[in-house]
């Protein structure tokens, strides 16, 4: 079979040492997952060079579920559902529209996220049937809207619902590939479609999680329907398990009144439930990410290293967490830090934390050209020419300190190739210019990947002044008229 994956990662300058290569260097082609080390010092009961090499746990602290919640589109009663949430003990990701541009503050977004407990997802920035749309709209769609929640949050926005669930049109099979490639190529890796993960052969395996929807009720909560799901779920736990470890509560946020009060009532009784990780939906992804790209290697000095991927590029910065057989390891440190360590059922749960250098960014913004509000001094640019396939990007450091650890990651429209190309930098010192400049070619024909706009963006991370930043610069032309 024809390989359908031409989303190719260009990697033009490759600075930085401090990288290893992924777990799985097939998924490198939808852009690379940065990685760095630790050292995992343990302290054991006995001599500590006898430890086997650890397992990764499915879930965090070695639990048995991850629990979370989704609820779609831009409905100020979510603020209800999110506040009975916390009441007890439930958590989970608003999927929110960006229609309009907002004031960061009074959005709903931020509203939602306030204290961290409740996370933001994507749903594209008007709620289109996405099928209907040629590719390179709905990539438009799927980055713009990420692009505006992470501004609103100052937080990662790595989840999608798509809106109407719409992904595919079974007469023509190009939209499930247009639909999936751009999803990845705008930034996302986990979605609350099931199908669109375990049923997609446009999607690599593990490349993006998903979880297992439960339904409580939109208007009416239906109790009995809920629990008897429940109930089947934990019977066969196993079987839903390679598929997923987060079951998750959906759809709407709908409920007012006595149905909000008894949707409170069955999330009382589901805190405690099972043994649960209550979680953000992007908190599961970046845990089951972090899983599948993280390599431990046993040191002579009985300490183990440990190759992982940078939070920044997750979503999230939960802790690792290392299973090692029976209660031999009584505490452990990485970086100096000391690791929650538990013990349960005749194992040991070791969660090891990022290193804050990795961490995720605590600034975020986007400028179309010039500079962004939150990063005075930041100066960039993006221009792109469909003629010749040219884009170029700018940056001048105009701030009053250096730059460092940058990461330039660049995502084009599906009529293009390669769809991401990355470059990074170590630092870039007071008053200094970095340019790059690749050319893209347009392998494609037809309306379905020729039409729409072209909107390009580049989503550059770094460290600035000790903290870690993320500034997107876009720019859209207009697509070019089809001939066929
Ligand atoms: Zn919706």
């Amino acid at each position: 079979m024809v390989s359908h994956f031409a989303l190719t990662a260009v990697v033009l300058t490759w600075l930085s040492a401090a990288t290893a290569p992924t777990a799985n260097t097939d998924q490198s082609a939808y852009g690379t997952t940065e990685t760095y080390r630790q050292v995992l010092v343990i302290e054991s009961r006995s001599d500590s060079s006898k430890l086997p090499i650890p397992q990764l746990a499915p879930v965090y602290d070695g639990r048995k579920w991850a629990l979370s919640t989704r609820w779609d589109d831009s409905n100020p009663n979510a603020l209800n559902i999110r506040r009975k949430m916390l009441e007890n003990g439930i958590r989970g990701t608003f999927y929110l529209n960006s229609r309009k541009p907002e004031p960061q503050q009074q959005s709903l977004a931020h509203k939602l996220t306030d204290q961290g407990k409740c996370s933001i997802g994507g749903h594209s920035v008007s709620h289109p049937h996405l099928p209907k749309l040629p590719a390179n709209e709905t990539f438009y769609q799927l980055i713009a809207n990420r692009i505006a929640l992470e501004c609103l949050t100052d937080r990662p926005v790595n989840s999608l619902a798509f809106p109407f669930g719409g992904y595919q049109d079974r007469e023509r099979p190009e939209v499930l590939q247009g639909v999936t490639e751009s999803f990845l190529r705008a930034g996302y890796h986990h979605c609350v479609y099931i199908y669109f993960v375990t049923k997609n052969p446009f999607l690599p395996p593990g490349m993006v999680s998903t979880g297992l929807q439960v339904i409580p009720g939109d208007r009416k909560v239906d109790a009995k329907t809920f629990w008897a799901r429940m109930e089947k779920i934990r019977q066969s736990s196993s079987t839903y398990q390679k598929t997923s470890h987060c079951i998750f509560l959906g759809v709407h946020p709908w409920q007012q009144g006595e149905e909000l009060e008894r949707l409170g009532q069955v999330m009382k009784k589901l805190r405690n439930w099972d043994d649960f990780w209550h979680c953000t939906q992007t908190e599961y992804a970046a845990f089951v990410k972090q899983r599948r790209n993280t390599i431990v290697k046993k040191l002579d000095s009985g300490q183990f290293e440990i190759t992982r991927p940078c939070a920044f590029q997750l979503g999230s910065d939960d802790p690792l967490t290392l299973v090692f057989d029976g209660q031999e390891v009584k505490s452990a440190s990485v970086d100096g830090i000391a690791c929650t360590v538990r013990h349960a059922d005749d194992k040991t749960f070791v969660n090891v934390p990022h290193n804050s250098r990795f961490g995720i960014p605590k600034t975020i913004d986007a400028t179309a050209e010039g500079t962004a509000k939150k990063f005075p001094g930041l100066i960039s640019s993006l221009t792109f020419d469909p003629e010749t396939g040219k884009a170029a990007f700018t940056l001048k450091n105009a701030t009053a300190v250096q730059l460092t650890d940058l990461l330039l990651t660049l995502s084009v429209p599906p009529a293009f190739e390669p769809g991401i190309s990355q470059w990074k930098r170590p630092q870039l010192a007071v008053g200094d210019n970095w340019s790059v400049a690749t050319t893209v070619s347009p392998r494609r024909t037809g309306n379905y990947w020729r039409g729409g706009r072209y909107y390009v963006a580049a989503q550059l991370d770094f460290v600035l002044d000790g903290k870690r930043g993320r500034l997107f610069t876009t720019c859209t032309v207009a697509a070019d008229t089809p001939s066929e």
